[in-house]
C-alpha cells in the first residue's frame, strides 16, 4: 500500500512541525502550508489523500480554503484543526463538507487517530473492473476497445477507458462534473472547465451506441441534471474482482 500523503494547512510554526513531525513518524508523507494561500494549491493538488486544516490562517482563512477546495475537489478528506470555544467555526465547517475535526491542544496519538480512521474509511480497496457490457458489445479498459457482436472494434481514447471506468466503479450513484475533474484527470479545476468532461462524455456515448443496434438503445450514460453523470442501463460489469492491493477512492 503507498505511503498515503497528507498536507498540513497550519501557520503557528511549532503545531504545524509537530503535527507533521508526529505524521512522518507514523510512516506518512507530509507537505506542510503556512498560509491559507499555500494551503489551498497543496491540498488541491493531484494525489493528497488528506488534508488537516487550521482554520484561523493568514491570507485566506481555512473556511474559506474549505469552500474553494469543496468545489474543486468534492470528496477530499479534510480535518479540522480548531480552537477550544470555536464551536460556530467547527460546526460552519462539518456543514461545509469537513469530515471531522480535532480541538486544539491535542495529542499527537489522538490526531494520529483521526487520521488513521478517515484513511480507512476513505482508502478502501476499489474493485478491479476489466470487462464492461454495453449493448451487443463487450468493453475492455486494459485494451482500451469496444467490441461489437459482428467483430468490429473502436477503440477509446485513455481518458475516455478512466471516465467510463470511474462511473462503472460508482455505478450506486451520480458523479458530478467537479467529482469527475478531480478524479479522472486528476487535477484541480484550474485550468480546465467542466465543459471538457461534457465533450468528453459526449463522444464516449456516441463510441457507445451498438453501429448494428436500434435506434433507441438503453442509454450507457445517463445525464442527471444540475449535478453530472451515472453508468446507465446498458452497462453491465460481468465480473469484478476487488483489487488485492487498496486503491483510492
Ligand atoms: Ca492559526
Amino acid at each position: 500500500m503507498p505511503k498515503a500523503r497528507i498536507v498540513v494547512v497550519e501557520d503557528e510554526p511549532a503545531i504545524r512541525r509537530g503535527v507533521s513531525d508526529a505524521l512522518r513518524l507514523s510512516g506518512y508523507d507530509v507537505t506542510e502550508a503556512a498560509d491559507g494561500a499555500v494551503g489551498l494549491r497543496e491540498a488541491g493538488a493531484a494525489g493528497v489523500d488528506l488534508v488537516l486544516l487550521d482554520i484561523m490562517l493568514p491570507k485566506k482563512d481555512g473556511l474559506e480554503v474549505l469552500s474553494d477546495l469543496r468545489r474543486s475537489n468534492p470528496t477530499r478528506p479534510v480535518i479540522l484543526l480548531t480552537a477550544r470555544g470555536s464551536e460556530d467555526d467547527r460546526v460552519r465547517g462539518l456543514k461545509m463538507g469537513a469530515d471531522d475535526y480535532v480541538v486544539k491542544p491535542f495529542s499527537a496519538k489522538e490526531l494520529i487517530a483521526r487520521v488513521e480512521a478517515i484513511l480507512r474509511r476513505t482508502m478502501k480497496p476499489v474493485p478491479e473492473v476489466r470487462l464492461v457490457e454495453v449493448g451487443g458489445g463487450t468493453i475492455d479498459l486494459h485494451r482500451r476497445e469496444i467490441r461489437w457482436a459482428d467483430n468490429t472494434r473502436a477503440d477509446l481514447s485513455e481518458t475516455e477507458a478512466a471516465l467510463l471506468k470511474y462511473l462503472v466503479c460508482n455505478r450506486e450513484r451520480a458523479v458530478s462534473r467537479e467529482e469527475l475533474l478531480s478524479r479522472v484527470w486528476g487535477i484541480g479545476t484550474a485550468g480546465l472547465e467542466t465543459r471538457a468532461v461534457d465533450m468528453h462524455v459526449a463522444r464516449l456515448r456516441a463510441k457507445l451506441k451498438d453501429p448494428a443496434g436500434e435506434d433507441d438503445q438503453p442509454e450507457a450514460i445517463v445525464t442527471v441534471r444540475a449535478h453530472g453523470y451515472m453508468a446507465g442501463p446498458a452497462l453491465s460489469v460481468p465480473e469484478e474482482v476487488v483489487a488485492t492491493s487498496a486503491g483510492k477512492r
